[in-house]
């Protein structure tokens, strides 16, 4: 059985006064099943982690250089991640792959420089609105996956959570409907099944786009669906909480 997760992208959302009252909020939800994470921007990653110190919350970060250290300025580590505490880390969230030109290569090498430091990848896939329209969708979730299979092999998969956010729901108040989100969660699955049937029963795979406490609880009661990915309504605590609440 797979442990769900709840994870919340904050963006480039906040300042110290709004991320103090955010976290204050969120320390009041109470004990269930699932883990619970957070996705500050970069400059918060120190307040966070002390603020949540000693609860159950686990930290996460929005992105990573995919180059250990040195000259790449504005850039940050995974090794700078590790030392704040930080568990997991987004890669290829679909605004850093259409606003930032993030390939399918260069999201498989910050896959490879994130597990290094020990730290584990949540790795954004997702189709475009025209991507599904014309039947492409397994097509591009599955191209964007086999990019890190060839660089870090499927037993990596082990450890390593998928988020499925397909484009045309992120931020558009559209969610997939829980069966569209199992269909695909389901043929990701198999895709990984293919390699190792171990690897695709044990891997967690989230929904990702325009979750809400209303549409929530019916997406995890499909079974293939591990969690959700969750942006705007993760800065509103009470509704996170909400939505933490129907993960059980
Ligand atoms: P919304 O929940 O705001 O649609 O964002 C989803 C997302 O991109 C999470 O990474």
């Amino acid at each position: 059985i797979r442990q769900k997760i709840v994870a919340g992208n904050w963006k480039m959302n906040g300042s110290k006064e709004s991320v103090s009252s955010l976290v204050n909020g969120l320390l009041e939800m109470e004990n269930s099943g699932s883990e619970v994470v957070i996705a500050p921007s970069f400059p918060y990653l120190s307040q966070v982690d002390g603020l949540i110190s000693g609860s159950r919350i686990v930290l996460a970060a929005q992105n990573a250089s995919q180059e250990v250290k040195g000259a790449f300025t504005g850039e940050v580590s995974a090794s700078m991640l590790s030392d704040f505490g930080v568990k997991y880390v987004l890669v290829g969230h679909s605004e850093r792959r259409s606003l930032y030109g993030e390939s399918d290569e260069l999201v498989a090498a910050k896959v490879k420089t994130i597990f290094e430091f020990g730290l584990t990848p949540m790795l954004c896939i997702g189709e475009t609105l025209a991507e599904r329209e014309s039947g492409k969708t397994l097509e591009v979730c599955e191209r964007q996956i086999q990019a890190v299979i060839d660089l870090v092999g499927i037993s990596a998969f082990e450890q390593l959570v998928v988020a499925y956010e397909p484009v045309w729901a992120i931020g558009t108040g559209l969610s997939a409907s829980a069966e569209q989100a199992q269909e695909v969660h389901q043929s990701i699955r198999a895709f990984l099944a293919k390699l190792s049937e171990s690897v695709a029963e044990k891997v967690q795979i989230l929904y990702g786009g325009s979750v809400k406490a209303s549409t929530s609880s019916a997406l995890f009661q499909m079974p293939d669906v591990d969690g959700a990915l969750v942006g705007g309504a993760s800065l509103d605590a009470k509704e996170f909480i909400a939505i933490v609440k129907t993960a059980g």
